[in-house]
């Protein structure tokens, strides 16, 4: 633990648990688009480690693209402001596209980037995100696929970073004073 010195992580959600819930929104994802193709767009970087593992999980034509959105910068705290930092490689007009986010915290990355993905006028958009803390929630979003909704903590892990850092622990975990416990 490098950088988090005076600090030890808590399991929060195991590697085991991860797996299995890909494989039931899978065949969930599976289901509910059967017939069609999907699109999963990623939002770089956290999304990367669910959205690999998700991916091979739906039995259909999936096709992946990524963008890049910021709205952290290094701190924990949200900005509330929402910035482009890098766009799709193709475009999604009449696509049925599946945004694949790392954690809905406020919402207001979601908000931003759907407004945005509606203007390029897919077929349909839908969300599918890993993590779901309802308790910070600064916006109304659709949500129609969500890994696990997790207390107000903050987490790291499977593609969850802190100062850039820990997204390749293979679990979701929560970082705790040594003092607190
Ligand atoms: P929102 O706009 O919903 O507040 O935040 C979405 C983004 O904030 C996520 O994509 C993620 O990058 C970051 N974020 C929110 N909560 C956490 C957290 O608990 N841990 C980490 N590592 N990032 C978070």
């Amino acid at each position: 633990m490098t950088i988090l010195k005076e600090k030890r992580l808590r399991v929060l959600i195991s590697a085991e648990e991860i797996d299995a819930r890909c494989k039931e929104l899978g065949a969930q994802i599976t289901k509910d688009y059967a017939g069609q193709s999907v699109h999963l767009v990623g939002v770089l970087k956290g999304c990367v480690m669910f959205l690999s593992d998700l991916a091979r999980q739906i039995d259909l034509d999936v096709s992946i693209d990524f963008l890049g959105l910021s709205s952290y910068g290094a701190s924990q705290q949200t900005s509330g402001v929402v910035r482009m930092t890098s766009d799709l490689s193709v475009p999604i007009k009449d696509r049925h596209v599946l945004v694949v986010e790392d954690i809905i915290d406020t919402g207001l990355t979601m908000k931003y980037l759907l407004d945005n993905l509606r203007t390029r006028l897919p077929a349909s958009v839908a969300v599918c995100t890993l993590l779901y803390k309802p308790e910070n929630l600064r916006t109304e979003v659709p949500i129609e696929y969500i890994g696990f909704t997790i207390p107000n903590e903050f987490v790291i892990g499977y593609g969850l970073d802190y100062a850039e850092l820990y997204r390749n622990l293979p679990y979701i975990g929560v970082v705790v004073d040594n003092e607190a416990e």
